[in-house]
């Protein structure tokens, strides 16, 4: 039986001392890490909250945060990490869809829970988690998080053992980034996520030796699934409030940590900063990437700066807790076997049954481009409060991951991009990503993203959005002119818009086409 309970209680008896969790300067040992998550069970249980209750948390990352991943499943309910970089419209939507009682803010989000507390009758209480117990934008009534775990005595472990929740049942609730529509609520058993976690582990060689940054945000499953990882491993957690790439160099050097998740944003961030050399990076062993397409030059430079450090990337979504392939760091080793697929996403792991069909359901045959499905232990429950949108994406008990791509003869699963994403121009296919990775190695460019425009002679053009490296010059005619020298023409950009600054950025920090394609297509002054 798999219990956040019996795991925590595992680690509180075998290293009581031992470091779970730093945060802004002060470290929690397994022992305290257990006693806090038992009292704020115990405390969430007093007010009335009960097995499938829901507990959302809005926040930048904290310890709270991860104390918030583990406490309401003691007494059966369901964490619900939401994104504070939503706007307010936003978040009473996803409050209304959820419906929690109790709602926990930190002091970065304090004025909008106010808001909220105001906003959303599902709300019973605020509680409100900082070393400071009060703030002034709080209501009158808001709860301090600290005050209500120290008010009591320490809980019996086996006091909620009736009502903890286990295995099938719902462990934690996350929305999805929004990139194709609506965020979708999407439940993950703790089946679900122990599966992850155990399954990837050996192809991440994670141990308890392990020193895990979690610097991406936590509301999102890509950081969020670090959590359990650490509580398969028993490794331990360094927490930073949020992603600031000179604090998070600065982590790594003093909190001696091994290894971290970054989406390629941050990546290039981290290998672009001016004082990277300053930085010791000898205790990282590792660094883990994904949630978006990694340029393969970008990956490139990364291996050559780096040396030393492996690079390991996962392929997946909220929906798949999250991985379905992993490219090894034996896969990013130059001079290695299989170095010439970094361009791939790796090879499927072993726990799932991951298939390309066309759009009938038909299993399509190597390097034949279809949509990824995938059947497994780490496949979603459902979509909460979906049942239309559940029993659409799960067919013939295979998870549809809108996402298109195709698997080489060496069983590399290699992604062209989203379903909905592909552009047809003039009656071809063209999956973004191939224009992406092409324009990619031209020198001038730093970032790029491509999308269909609605064109009168095409049907739809394939159209560029490229942000130029600081002090170098190119222009439209002469990047068309690269792709066409590089790839077919009719994969090739038609029209390009060249920016200066960094191409923006939705709240899970991939780059935001909707909002590219939104400023291409308003009319230009
Ligand atoms: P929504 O489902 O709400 O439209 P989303 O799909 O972006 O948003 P997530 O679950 O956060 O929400 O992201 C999963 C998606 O991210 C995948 O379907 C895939 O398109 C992309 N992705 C994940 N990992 C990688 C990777 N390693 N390389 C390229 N793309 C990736
Ligand atoms: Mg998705």
């Amino acid at each position: 039986m798999i219990r956040i309970p019996d795991l925590l209680r595992k680690y509180a008896a075998a290293a009581p001392d031992r470091r779970a969790l730093h945060f802004e300067g002060r470290d929690f040992t397994w022992s305290q890490t257990n006693d806090r998550v038992h009292r704020m069970a115990s405390v969430l249980h007093g007010f009335g909250v009960g097995p499938g209750d829901r507990v959302a948390f809005l926040g930048w990352n904290s310890h709270w945060l991860v104390e918030t991943y583990l406490s309401p499943s003691v007494i059966g309910a369901i964490p619900v990490p939401l994104n504070h970089r939503l706007g307010f419209p936003e978040l009473v939507g996803l409050i209304a869809d959820c419906t929690p009682k109790i709602l926990i803010v930190d002091r970065h989000m304090a004025e909008t829970g106010a808001r909220l507390m105001a906003a959303c009758p599902a709300l019973d209480r605020l509680i409100f988690a900082d070393w400071d117990g009060s703030h002034p934008a709080l209501p009158p009534g808001t709860l301090s998080y600290d005050a209500l775990i120290t008010a009591g005595p320490p809980v019996a472990e086996d006091r909620f053992d009736h009502l903890a929740s286990c295995d099938g049942d719902t462990l934690i609730l996350y929305y999805t980034s929004g990139t194709t529509g609506v965020p979708k609520g999407v439940m993950l058993s703790h089946l679900n996520l122990f599966a992850n976690a155990a399954g990837t582990g050996p192809l991440y060689e994670f141990s308890a030796e392990d020193v895990l940054l979690l610097s991406g945000p936590l509301f999102h499953l890509g950081t969020g699934s670090r959590v359990f990882t650490a509580l398969v491993f028993g490794a331990g957690m360094v927490v930073q409030p949020r992603f600031r790439v000179e604090e998070t160099m600065q982590l790594i050097q003093d909190c001696r940590v091994t290894t971290v998740t970054l989406v390629p944003t941050m990546l290039r961030m981290i290998l672009d900063h001016p004082e990277f050399d300053r930085f010791d990076f000898s205790s990282i062993r590792c660094f883990t990437y994904g949630a978006a397409p990694m340029p393969v030059r970008l990956m490139e430079r990364a291996i050559e700066k780096v040396p030393g450090v492996t690079f390991c990337q996962g392929y997946g979504m909220t929906e798949a807790s999250p991985v379905l392939s992993v490219l090894t760091w034996k896969d990013h080793v130059p001079g290695s076997r299989f170095f010439d697929k970094l361009g791939s996403v790796g090879r499927p792991i072993h726990y799932g049954d991951l298939r390309i069909v066309d759009a009938d359901g038909r299993q399509l045959p190597v390097g034949e481009v279809g949509e990824i499905v995938i059947r497994g232990p780490q496949v979603m429950t459902g979509y909460w409060n979906r049942p239309d949108e559940t029993a659409r994406a799960i067919r013939n008990g295979f998870y549809h991951t809108g996402d298109a791509g195709y698997l080489d003869e060496d069983g590399y699963l290699f992604l062209a991009g989203r379903t909905k994403e592909m552009i047809i121009s003039g009656g071809e296919n063209v999956y973004p990503i191939e224009t992406e990775n092409c324009l990619s190695r031209h020198p001038a460019v730093a970032q790029c993203a491509v999308f269909g425009l609605p064109d009168e002679l095409w049907g739809e053009r394939v159209h560029a959005a490229v942000a130029l490296h600081d002090g170098v010059e190119a222009d439209a005619a002469e990047l068309i002119a690269w792709c066409r020298s590089q790839i077919a023409d009719f994969k090739s950009p038609r029209s390009i818009d060249i920016f200066r600054e960094p191409l923006p950025l939705s709240p899970t920090n991939k780059i935001d086409k909707t909002l590219l394609r939104a400023r291409a297509l308003a009319p230009k002054e």
